[in-house]
C-alpha cells in the first residue's frame, strides 16, 4: 500500500488509534476527527511595484472545548488546507497534553516569504488580520508565529487588530517582541521544552547524553535553539545541521554559535568553514545520541526509517515521522519524543504570555524557565506513566492522555 503523506490523513489515523484504545463513542470520535470551524480568505495585497497580488490564506479553529483556539500562522509556498487542519488538530492535542486551558487552531498563508520585501510582508500580515479580525481575540482565537513568521510579523498583526477594535489587546496574539508585551523566554521556548523532555526521557531510560552527538534538521528558530540548549543543558555536541538549502557535517563537532553567525551573515549553512556538505537525507541517517527534526512534515518515512541511527528522536517539527516509519523506529528501540509533546514549550510560553498580558504584569526570565520546566516535566511524567501502564509507545500514550482530556471537556459541555 502507498504511504500517505497527507498530514491531515495522518492526524486522523493517529486519532483513530487513540479513539479505539480509549473506547471513545462514535460521536465523540467523529467530532474530534474534524475542525469545528475553518475559514478560507482571499487577500489582495499591493506589491512594492504598484501591482496587486492575490494570496490565499486559511485559519482553522479545530476544537475549543478546553479554551480559545491557539496556534501559529505559517507562511509557506506549499501550504494547503489539509496541512493547516493537521497542524490545528495537533495543537488541540498539544495544549491538552501540557494541560493548559486552550484549544487548538492554526493559520496558513500560501506565499513565498523569501520573495517578499519587508513592506510587502507588513501589508500581507495586516491584510490577514483585516480578513479574520472578527473571528479572533483573546477569548476566541489567539495566533502566534510558525514557519517563516516572526515576532515582527506578530507585532504588525497585533497593531492591525488594535487599530480595528480601537483598544489595547496585546493578548490577541503571542510571540510578540518583548517591547510590545511579549514574554521573556518565548524565543527559545519550543526548543527549551524539547530539551527538558529529552532530559526526562534520558533519565527515565537510563541514557547518558553527556558528550553525545546531536544532529539538527532545520536550522531555524527551533533548530538553532535546540543546538544551543542541547549543549548547555544536556552536554551534547553538534555534529550536523541543515536548512532548506542543504547541510554541513563535522563528526569532530561544530561550534553552534559560529554556525548561527555564519547563517545570519550568508543566509545559508553550506560553505561553513571546517565542515563538509551533507544533504538533508544523509543528515537524518547520522549516528547520534539525539536527532532533532526541526523543519517540516514527513521527513522520516518507511523508506529511510531503517537507516535512522539515533538513540532519541526529539520531534521539534510537527509531523516529521509517518505512521509506518514510527513502527520501524519503535522496532529499532529508538525513543521517539512525539511532536505535540516535544514541541509544546512554544505554546506553553505563549500561554504564559497571554497570562502576563491579561494581568499587565511581567515575569522575570527565570520564572518563565522554572514554570516551563514544571509543565514539561509533568506532561512527560503523565505520558510515561500511561506508556508504562498500557505498554504502548510514547506517541500513542501522549495521544491517549491528550484525547481523553479533550473528550472529557466535550462531554462536560454536553456536546456529545
Ligand atoms: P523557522 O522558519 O524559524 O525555521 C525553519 C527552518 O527549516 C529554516 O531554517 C528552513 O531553512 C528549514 N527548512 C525548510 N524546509 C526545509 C527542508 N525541506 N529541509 C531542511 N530544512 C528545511 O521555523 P520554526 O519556527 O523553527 O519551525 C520549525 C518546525 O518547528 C515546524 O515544523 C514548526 O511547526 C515547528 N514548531 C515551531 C514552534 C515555534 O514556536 N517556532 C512551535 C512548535 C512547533
Amino acid at each position: 500500500m502507498e504511504e500517505s503523506f497527507n498530514p491531515f490523513k495522518i492526524a486522523q489515523q493517529q486519532l483513530g488509534e487513540a479513539a479505539s484504545a480509549l473506547g471513545l463513542d462514535a460521536a465523540t470520535h467523529e467530532l474530534l476527527r474534524w475542525p469545528m470551524h475553518e475559514i478560507k480568505v482571499t487577500l489582495p495585497v499591493r506589491m512594492d511595484d504598484g501591482s496587486t497580488r492575490i494570496f490565499h490564506a486559511f485559519r482553522v479553529q479545530y476544537n475549543t472545548a478546553r479554551g480559545p483556539a491557539k496556534g501559529g500562522i505559517r507562511w509557506h509556498p506549499q501550504e494547503t488546507i489539509d496541512t493547516v487542519r493537521a497542524l490545528a488538530a495537533w495543537m488541540t492535542w498539544k495544549t491538552a497534553v501540557v494541560d493548559i486551558p486552550l484549544g487548538g487552531g492554526k493559520g496558513g498563508v500560501v506565499c513565498n516569504p523569501k520573495e517578499l520585501s519587508e513592506t510587502e510582508k507588513e501589508r500581507l500580515a495586516r491584510a490577514y488580520i483585516r480578513a479574520l479580525a472578527r473571528s479572533m481575540g483573546g477569548a476566541r482565537d489567539v495566533p502566534a508565529p510558525d514557519v517563516y513568521t516572526t515576532p515582527q510579523i506578530m507585532a504588525w498583526m497585533m497593531d492591525e487588530y488594535e487599530t480595528i477594535v480601537g483598544e489595547s489587546h496585546p493578548g490577541v496574539i503571542t510571540g510578540k517582541p518583548v517591547a510590545l508585551g511579549g514574554s521573556q523566554g518565548r524565543g527559545d521556548a519550543t526548543a527549551r521544552g524539547g530539551i527538558y523532555v529529552t532530559r526526562e526521557a534520558a533519565t527515565a531510560h537510563n541514557v547518558d547524553l553527556t558528550g553525545g552527538a546531536m544532529a539538527v534538521m532545520g536550522f531555524g528558530n527551533a533548530g538553532q535553539h535546540a543546538a544551543l540548549l542541547g549543549e548547555e543543558i544536556l552536554g551534547l555536541r553538534l555534529i550536523a545541521a541543515s536548512d532548506s538549502k542543504g547541510g554541513v557535517l563535522n563528526p569532530g563537532g561544530i561550534d553552534t554559535k559560529t554556525l548561527i553567525e555564519f547563517k545570519r551573515k550568508t543566509g545559508m549553512l553550506r560553505g561553513f568553514p571546517g565542515a563538509e556538505p551533507i544533504s538533508n537525507e544523509d543528515l537524518l541517517e547520522q549516528e547520534v545520541a539525539v536527532l532533532f527534526p526541526a523543519a517540516l512534515e514527513n521527513v522520516i518515512t518507511r523508506e529511510n526509517a531503517p537507516r535512522i541511527r539515533c538513540r532519541i528522536c526529539c520531534e521539534l517539527a510537527n509531523g516529521p515521522t509517518t505512521p509506518e516509519a514510527d513502527v520501524i523506529l519503535a522496532e529499532k528501540g529508538i525513543i521517539v519524543l512525539p511532536d505535540f509533546l516535544a514541541n509544546a514549550g512554544g505554546v506553553t510560553v505563549s500561554y504564559f504570555e497571554q497570562v502576563q498580558n491579561a494581568y499587565n504584569l511581567y515575569w522575570e526570565l527565570q520564572e518563565v524557565h522554572w514554570r516551563l520546566d514544571k509543565k514539561m516535566t509533568r506532561a512527560f511524567a503523565s505520558v510515561l506513566e500511561m506508556s508504562r501502564r498500557s505498554r504502548i509507545g510514547l506517541r500513542q500514550a501522549a495521544y491517549l492522555v491528550a484525547v481523553a482530556r479533550v473528550a472529557e471537556a466535550c462531554k462536560l459541555r454536553g456536546w456529545v
